[in-house]
């Protein structure tokens, strides 16, 4: 990495707080006036989310304590909290936590925290730990260090979501940066799967159940690790 791109945490922490909070934000509205790519982009997760509400719904989630890590503006942190889970959650952007923070305080949730932090000075320990489309933004090189404390945050489980890299997203990356117009966006890492579970299994934790969720412009492998 030469020192022209800069640090990736520097970069992505600026870009939350600015330009990319603006644009998340409204994805992750339901009101908001999008373009096409972003609603397509909004309908994506919101499939992501719903299937992680899916298998909440199926466990018993009172009392139990959650740690979401990138949680930005809270669209898993607060119905986790809404369904009686613990919710401690946090992100490297500012303009993020406390969007969150306000949007669960509106809401009247009372059992979510919401702080500002990188993810890999989160501590303590957590029934539940999930980490949401969050990967993206961690070069290949960091990603199995980022699990490996993600599972160490875990008692039971980690839920976690990233791109994969296959021939076919790799494809439709290029095409995206070959693109016309001024950059919108952070650079984004696309993560082998095999890579992503044996970091997993490193750890001690079996994959227990998976999900993929394609869109046009949203791709999102999502798992659930526990531990052995
Ligand atoms: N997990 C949320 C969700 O699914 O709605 C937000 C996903 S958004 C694409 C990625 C989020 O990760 C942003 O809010 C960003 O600020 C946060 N993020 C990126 N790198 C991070 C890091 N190293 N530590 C904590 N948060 C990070």
């Amino acid at each position: 990495r030469t020192a022209l791109f800069g640090d990736d945490k520097t970069e992505v922490r600026e870009y939350f707080n600015t330009e990319g909070f603006s644009r998340w934000n409204k994805i992750y509205s339901e009101s908001d006036e999008v373009n096409k790519v972003q609603l397509d982009i909004r309908t994506g997760h919101d499939q992501t989310i719903q299937k992680i509400l899916t298998w909440a719904k199926g466990d018993d989630m009172a009392g139990k304590t959650v740690c979401d890590c990138g949680c930005g503006v809270g669209s898993l942190a607060i119905p986790l909290a809404q369904m009686g889970a613990k919710v401690s959650a946090s992100d490297i952007s500012d303009a993020m936590s406390g969007e969150a923070a306000r949007r669960a305080k509106e809401l009247g949730v009372e059992n979510a925290d919401f702080y500002t932090s990188d993810l890999e000075s989160v501590s303590g320990k957590y029934d539940t730990v999930t980490c949401v489309d969050v990967a993206i933004h961690y070069p290949t090189e960091q990603m199995a260090g980022m699990i490996g404390h993600l599972c160490g945050l875990a008692e039971d489980r980690l839920i976690f979501s990233f791109a994969p890299k296959t021939w076919y997203f790799v494809l439709l990356k290029k095409i995206g940066e070959l693109a016309p117009g001024p950059s919108k966006t952070t650079r984004a890492y696309l993560h082998e799967e095999g890579a992503v579970r044996e970091a997993m299994e490193k750890a001690g934790f079996r994959v227990a159940r998976e999900e993929f969720t394609g869109t046009s412009f949203y791709f999102s492998k999502l798992i659930e690790a526990k531990r052995v």
